[in-house]
Formats: structure tokens, C-alpha cells, sequence
């Protein structure tokens, strides 16, 4: 079989030609970061997302070890693509009528799919090249679904660092990034890890509106609004709405004041693109949305994640902190609105306006 090191450095080429602008390789080791995975789990800091706990035969938490759901797996390759944008950060507008959805879901094509196409044309390029040599070749490509915590998989593979917003940095592309990771059998030269390059910043801790960080570095999901607008089923815990602010789907802020992300580099990827009605929607326009046009814009988005009901119960409370007096007809009569969790926000909003 070709060298390890040659086969390395030409699949990480395959993956520059499919349009990933970073890829590297991580070996397949107990790492120290996934020993704090259980603990974090214990602790009950990943709120209401199950799919987070899930469990081998044996008891052990899928994603804290490949041991026993790809005991063959030998490397794992990371690759990230630019997502950015030429549009302003969440921290530079302010507009009381309009709400804001986190930049990676503004795009025109879910990035599941468009990630997951340029991963198995990676995958087949590996197979083309070295499946010939090793009949036993094992691969598997994941977008966010698979057993491991890719960010640590990315730190060791070199693609970018651990920040203590527990997003991955990148010197050079800041971290606007998705993520997407080959599992395979082949024993492959592994990169350097990423040093960490946060130093003694800690922009992102002390801008977080929701106190969610614990810790440098650790994240309470539960105080989290990318996890409030999204995972959180049923009503937003009271004392928790206010520092939602403006934010409808995820929340950018822990990225936008980050240093690493002030020159970041414009994605050239065609499905990236924004949707423009997306960038800085009108808060009434989603509050009001029907379940038809919900279905119709929102098709091949992860914003149909966040389901119709959560949408609007995010913008009811994004009204509510506005300040803008307008919109008390809307809420008022959202209150009464026959979805019992968006007619409960719309109340506590128009309280807060009024
Ligand atoms: S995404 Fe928003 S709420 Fe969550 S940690 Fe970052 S700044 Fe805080
Ligand atoms: S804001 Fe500062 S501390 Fe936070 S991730 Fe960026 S560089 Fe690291």
C-alpha cells in the first residue's frame, strides 16, 4: 500500500478540489477533552437534547469514544467549509422591528446536504484510490449526526482550535465554519493539533447575554439562546426571555465579537448564499406566519427545526424586548392565538411592552 503520509496529503487535496477549505487528520485516541464529555452530561448542562445521551450496549456514552460504534476506525478526517457572508455581524444592527436568525441557517440549500455532497465525493476519492489496496476498507461520512464530538476531532486534526466560546477557530477563517467528518479504517498520518490562540481575551465570556458560560470553555446549554430558540420544546423558562433580546433562531454574538472573525474571509460556495429576507427578518412577518408559507420558505432549512410554534414564540418574546411600542396590537392579539405556548409569550411580551 502507498505511504500513509502520501495518502494523507492527497485525500486532504481531494478534499480542497470538493470545496472544503481546510481538512486534516486526527488519529483515533481517548483525548483528554472527551473525558469532560460525561461530566458535562452528568451535570445536565445539555438540557432537553437526548439525542446527546445516547448509549452503547455497555452504558458509555456514544459520542465520548469510536471504541464501540466504529471500533475499526482508525482516523478520523475533518473538513470545513466557509459559510460567511458579506453581511453585517448581529452586533453592528439595530433595528427594534427586526429580529435576527443566526448566520449558518441563512443559506439557500440546508449545509447537512451541501456538506454531505462534498464529503462522499472525498470519500470517493479514497475509495477509487486506496479501496482496490485494502479490501477491508471502512469509511463513514457524518454532517453533525455522527457518534463524536467533531470539535475536538477538529482541534486534533489541525483545523482550528477549541475558543472558549467552544466554537472552533481558525487563524485564518475565523469560525464561520461547518464541519464534516470522514470516519475511516486507514491508518493515516495525523496532523498537528491547533493551538489554542485565545490568550487572555475573553470577549466572547463577557458578551454573552444569558451568562451562559460556565467557564471559559464551557458551555451551559440550558442558558444558551442558540439552545432556547432551537431545542427548547414548550415554553422559554421566564427568567430566561429577557436576555433572548432580538435573537429568533440561534445567536451569533459569541462569534461576532470575536477577534478571530473581524476579517473573515467570504464563503465562494453558491449554497451559502444568503437568503435575504432571512438576514434581519421582519419580527411580525415571523410571529404571523402561516403553517403553509412556514412550510413553503422554510423547506430544506434548518430552521424547520425550531418547528413553526417554536418560531413564533421566539418572535413574540423578540417583540417584547424591542421596546417598540408598535407592535402591542400583534401581541395583543397573538394571546389569543390557538398555539397555547406562542398565545403565553405573546402575553408576557405585551406585559412587557405595555
Ligand atoms: S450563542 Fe449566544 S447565548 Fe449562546 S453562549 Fe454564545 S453568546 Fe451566549
Ligand atoms: S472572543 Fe476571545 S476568548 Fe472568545 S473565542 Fe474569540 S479569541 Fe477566544
Amino acid at each position: 500500500m502507498k505511504h500513509t503520509s502520501q495518502i494523507a496529503a492527497r485525500v486532504k487535496q481531494a478534499a480542497h478540489e470538493a470545496g472544503f477549505e481546510l481538512a486534516g487528520i486526527a488519529p483515533v485516541r481517548e483525548f483528554a477533552e472527551l473525558n469532560h464529555f460525561p461530566r458535562w452530561i452528568e451535570a445536565g448542562h445539555a438540557g432537553e437534547m437526548k439525542y446527546l445521551e445516547a448509549r452503547d450496549d455497555a452504558g458509555q456514552l456514544k459520542r465520548s469514544s469510536l471504541r464501540s460504534t466504529a471500533p475499526w476506525a482508525r482516523s478520523v478526517m475533518v473538513c470545513a467549509i466557509n459559510y460567511n457572508t458579506a453581511h453585517p455581524y448581529s452586533t453592528q444592527v439595530a433595528d427594534s422591528e427586526r429580529g435576527w436568525i443566526s448566520r449558518y441557517a441563512w443559506s439557500r440549500e440546508d449545509y447537512h446536504e451541501a456538506v454531505m455532497r462534498r464529503l462522499r465525493a472525498v470519500e470517493s476519492w479514497l475509495r477509487n484510490e486506496v479501496g482496490g489496496e485494502s479490501a477491508a476498507l471502512q469509511t463513514r461520512c457524518y454532517v453533525d449526526t455522527g457518534p463524536l464530538v467533531e470539535r475536538v476531532y477538529a482541534k486534533y486534526a489541525g483545523v482550528g482550535w477549541i475558543g472558549k466560546n467552544t466554537c472552533i477557530l481558525n487563524q485564518k477563517l475565523g469560525s464561520w465554519l461547518f464541519l464534516g467528518v470522514i470516519l475511516t479504517s486507514l491508518e493515516l498520518e495525523p496532523d498537528l493539533p491547533a493551538p489554542d490562540r485565545c490568550g487572555s481575551c475573553t470577549r466572547c465570556i463577557d458578551a454573552c447575554p444569558t451568562a451562559a458560560f460556565i467557564a471559559p470553555y464551557q458551555l451551559d446549554s440550558n442558558k444558551c439562546i442558540a439552545y432556547l430558540t432551537i431545542e427548547k420544546r414548550g415554553a422559554i423558562p421566564e427568567e430566561m426571555r429577557e436576555g433572548m433580546g432580538r435573537q429568533v433562531f440561534g445567536c451569533d454574538i459569541c462569534q461576532d465579537v470575536c477577534p478571530w472573525n473581524r476579517k473573515a474571509p467570504m464563503t465562494n460556495a453558491e449554497e451559502f448564499q444568503a437568503r435575504e429576507e432571512l438576514v434581519k427578518p421582519a419580527l411580525e412577518w415571523l410571529a404571523e406566519m402561516s403553517a403553509e408559507e412556514f412550510r413553503e420558505k422554510f423547506r430544506g432549512s434548518p430552521i424547520r427545526r425550531a418547528k413553526r410554534s417554536g418560531l413564533r414564540r421566539n418572535a413574540a418574546i423578540a417583540m417584547g424586548n424591542s421596546g417598540n411600542r408598535k407592535f402591542l396590537p400583534v401581541l395583543e392579539k397573538l394571546a389569543a392565538d390557538e398555539d397555547a405556548i406562542v398565545a403565553e409569550s405573546a402575553a408576557w411580551a405585551a406585559k412587557k411592552l405595555a
